[in-house]
């Protein structure tokens, strides 16, 4: 009798006992899976069997946008990648004598994809009282000076990619300080899980305290030391990472640009028009711009992989000079209301067809949950919707579409969806296994959600990191 078989049958027993007993099957199953794989690389494909989803497109576009299997499999080849997704008869019909690890009760979608978080920032999350600019000043700032200090960075690090994993995130594109050692400190940690990370040195030379200025000329020698030593090394990809216009000069900018140049596969990682007093700045500190994105685009920072974080302020003719440079916005609703910045308009993006990932922005943003952070945007939507000037217009957010948000749209707003971000043969197979009964509140409601779509809107109105029951990195389970 095939392995397959015998886990069929295994399964089927305890199905026929109590109920409770045949939700904790799985599980045991999976747990012996769980030390084995931590020890060691899967040397021979492995079927990951489960709900299973991912996006083949993006759910506000009409047509099908995923796909689903109720009792899917999701097959991982000995070199990290997929190798199949599919019903489990057709899966494993084709792929036999496969070790198999039985999630049935979970669900499995894409590694999260974080579009814009800092992880410097871990220690200073929850901080009370102040909006964007004074928060910078009164929080970040003192926070930041301390990682110029490698073992200090390290330490943070540490903790900082633990979060990511534990909360199912497997990409996400950092900001790091102005110091080269807190980019070293980061990737060195993020290359011990083999883990797909875009981050880049903050360049900031004027309108912060002196402790963490750079200067034109060094933030550009430190940069291209930094491409030069990470760039592609591994998974590690590197974003040039002005922190925004107001902390650096037309000159530094214009490094930035040159940059850009020089190495045209690099991203380019900044914010943009988060705040209402940050964009008056901008344009007494730019007076000749006709708005905050000229700023960046007359330096040429706009283009395909150039992440603007928030874009909540934006005007029409600046959405439509988003979506024809190719750049993308991160989305960050726990940041946006927490610091009381504004409310996305998510569907003005849709329609001018700007790329959007949804992001965490820690520690302005409150949690590392993606899950958190859907349900957040959900509630964003809608009070976007109550305060604006054509509520009939506008639509609440969809599960599909914030989990597509979190995953296949997140890499197409980085440019890796030939990578992650689905399970497309080939891609690196980093995802996430999530328990809908991981509360014992999760679990009664659960039961009582009928579709798809409602199974994950309660996932993320109700979930956070209890509801990760386990997240692998290139098939590998962490
Ligand atoms: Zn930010």
């Amino acid at each position: 009798m095939s392995k397959a078989r015998l886990l069929r049958l295994s399964a089927a027993i305890a199905a026929a006992m109590v109920a409770a007993a045949a939700a904790a099957a799985p599980s045991a199953q999976a747990g012996q899976q769980s030390q084995q794989s931590q020890q060691q690389q899967p040397s021979s494909p492995v079927a990951y069997r489960a709900a299973v989803l991912h996006f083949t497109g993006d759910p506000s576009a009409g047509g099908q946008s995923y796909e689903y299997y109720e009792d899917g499999v999701l097959l991982v080849g000995a070199d990290g990648k997929v190798k199949a997704v599919g019903p489990a008869g057709t899966v494993l019909s084709n792929h036999q004598n496969v070790q198999v690890v039985d999630y049935r009760g979970r669900l499995i979608v894409p590694g999260f994809i974080d579009s814009h978080v800092h992880y410097p920032q871990t220690e200073m999350i929850g901080s009370f009282g102040e909006q964007l600019l004074e928060w910078l000043n009164t929080y970040t700032f003192p926070t930041e000076k301390q990682f110029g200090n490698k073992d200090y960075a390290k330490g943070v690090a540490r903790t900082f990619v633990n979060e990511l994993v534990k909360n199912g995130t497997t990409t996400a594109l950092v900001m790091a300080t102005v110091h080269p050692e807190s980019v070293d400190a980061l990737f060195e940690e993020a290359a011990k899980r083999n883990m797909r990370l875009i981050a880049g040195k903050v360049m900031m030379d004027r309108n912060a305290p002196d402790y963490l200025l750079d200067t034109a000329q060094t933030s550009y020698a430190d940069s291209k030391t930094l491409i030069n030593r990470w760039h592609k090394r591994g998974r590690a990809l590197y974003a040039v990472t002005p922190r925004f216009a107001p902390t650096s000069t037309p000159e530094q900018l214009t490094m930035a640009g040159k940059l850009l140049q020089e190495y045209p596969d690099v991203y380019m990682h900044t914010h943009l028009s988060e705040n209402k007093g940050e964009i008056a700045w901008v344009q007494e500190l730019f007076p000749s711009s006709t708005g905050y994105l000229n700023v960046y685009d007359s330096f040429g920072l706009s283009r395909k992989r150039s992440v603007y974080a928030h874009g909540v302020h934006l005007r029409d003719d600046e959405f439509a000079s988003l979506a024809k440079t190719g750049s993308a916005i991160a989305f960050c609703p726990t940041s946006n209301l927490f610091l009381g910045s504004g409310l996305f308009d998510l569907q003005a993006a849709e329609k001018h067809g700007v790329k959007v990932g949804m992001g965490t922005d820690v520690g302005a943003g409150t949690s590392f949950s993606a899950l958190r952070t859907m349900g957040e945007a959900y509630k964003v939507i809608q009070l976007h919707k109550a305060f604006t000037d054509n509520p009939a217009e506008k639509k609440p957010l969809t599960a599909l579409k914030s989990f597509y948000l979190s995953t296949l749209g997140a890499a197409r707003a980085l440019d890796l969806d030939d990578r992650i971000g689905s399970f497309k043969a080939g891609n690196e197979a980093d995802f996430v296994v999530l328990n809908p009964n991981a509360t014992e509140l999760l679990k009664f409601r659960s039961a009582r959600a009928t579709s798809l779509e409602e199974k994950l809107f309660v996932l993320q109105t109700l979930g956070d990191d209890r509801t990760v029951e386990r997240t692998y990195i290139m098939g590998k389970g962490q």
